[in-house]
């Protein structure tokens, strides 16, 4: 037998009494099937209704093929029993406000400019369509004006149903998916589409539908939307991250893109100025460090370890020491992983590769690189990584 649907009918029942037809314990909940009911199964893009029956939980509705609707529920109830269902109301609401606000934007695209939606779907805090094709900002803004105007105009919503050949003579806005008695949802002298959904029964119930984002996707656009108290909490979002960034950079709401830009524009000349800086100072101290250094077998050996400093800052200083004839410079941080950075003078017959994979094999950690220069990060401490170069940078 399958399961009457209330919600087909009359989508604003939120409670009714149903017999148990059958319940099987499936783990710690039951699989529950009832002779009416007006919990909506997930299908069609939209989620299943949550909320109780007969005192249970419940926590998923599924549509089976053969017409029988399926509640899982928080435990078992008794076959033949009467029970009261509950739906969670809100969960409803928002559900009903997202789906009807689909369909009007959906044909809000197919009026403003004849562009199909492929797929709909409604998620728990953003719903969207795919469009057959990439649209602009421009015709966005067109249909979402569209769309809101009949919001504002309050049309009613109605459903009938038809037989297929009734459904030929009528303008749908898609080919439906289904044969036989089709249940039509009709937004009144606006959109006429086959759909087993819940919708609101006046467009104004959506209180309004906005769109929240839009992407490429598959060769058309993916178009984000949000309608009644999503959209409410959707614009307090955004207000906060407005308000919060206006009192950080005290500008003007519509300043902020600028100050952003100035900000990053400042943040690259003074990383330009510290580089250039950072390369007057390491010639100058390349120069002491290299008097400093050890001859050792047919090169001269300058190993400095530096506090805080990055893995950029050391390579900075290991190319200053580098310049200098004769040389291998060996230059480690003290963060952790140890920023190693080891190179060689051109004249120098030392290969900085090999020796850095000889360190990371012996200590821990990545690096690599040419025989002129590698770096990488050690696990071990920089005063270890210094004692290894003692032993093998020879
Ligand atoms: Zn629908």
């Amino acid at each position: 037998m399958t399961t009457h649907r209330i919600y087909y009918t009359d989508a604003s029942i939120a409670t009714f009494d149903a017999t148990v037809l059958s319940s099987e314990t499936v783990g710690d909940r039951a699989h529950v099937t009832l002779d009416t009911t007006a919990f909506y199964p997930t299908s069609g893009g939209q989620p299943f209704d949550m909320g109780s029956l007969g005192g249970r939980a419940v926590l998923d509705v599924v549509d089976g093929d053969d017409g029988v609707i399926t509640h899982v529920v928080s435990g078992p109830l008794e076959s033949g029993q009467a029970v009261s269902g509950v739906i969670d109301w809100p969960r409803r609401l928002d559900h009903m406000q997202q789906h009807t606000g689909q369909h009007i934007l959906s044909a809000a695209f197919d009026r403003t400019c004849g562009v199909r939606t492929e797929s709909f779907h409604l998620g728990t805090t953003t719903s969207t369509i795919d469009l057959a094709r990439e649209v602009t900002p421009a015709e966005i803004a067109d249909a979402e004006a569209l769309a809101s105007g009949v919001v504002c105009e309050n049309r009613p919503v109605r459903v009938r149903f038809v037989t297929e050949a009734d459904a030929a003579r009528l303008p749908l806005r898609k080919e439906p998916a289904r044969s036989g008695t089709l249940r039509l949802v009709e937004v009144e002298d606006f959109d006429v589409s086959a759909c087993g959904g819940t919708h609101a029964s006046q467009t104004g119930e959506i209180g309004l539908i906005a769109v929240s984002g839009w992407e490429r996707f598959k060769g058309g656009s993916r178009v984000a939307f949000v309608c009644g108290a999503r959209a409410l909490a959707s614009h307090r979002r955004l207000r906060d991250v407005v308000t919060g960034l206006v009192r950080q950079l005290t500008v003007a709401p519509e300043e902020i893109g600028p100050a952003v830009e100035r900000m990053q524009s400042d943040a690259r000349a003074h990383l330009k100025t510290i580089r250039q800086q950072r390369e007057a100072a390491a010639e100058h101290e390349a120069a002491a460090l290299v008097e400093s250094g050890e001859d050792v077998g047919g090169f001269r050996r300058v190993l400095v370890m530096r506090s805080g400093w990055d893995a950029a800052a050391l390579k900075t200083l290991a190319a200053a020491i580098v310049m200098h004839p004769g040389c291998v410079a060996v230059v480690v941080g003290d963060d952790t992983p140890a920023p190693l950075v080891v190179a060689r003078a051109v004249d120098v017959a030392f290969d900085a590769g090999a020796w850095m994979k000889h360190v990371t094999d012996a200590l821990g950690g990545r690096g690599g690189g040419r025989p002129e220069m590698a770096q990488g990060g050690v696990t071990a401490s920089a005063d270890d990584v210094l004692a290894v170069a003692r032993h093998s940078v020879r």
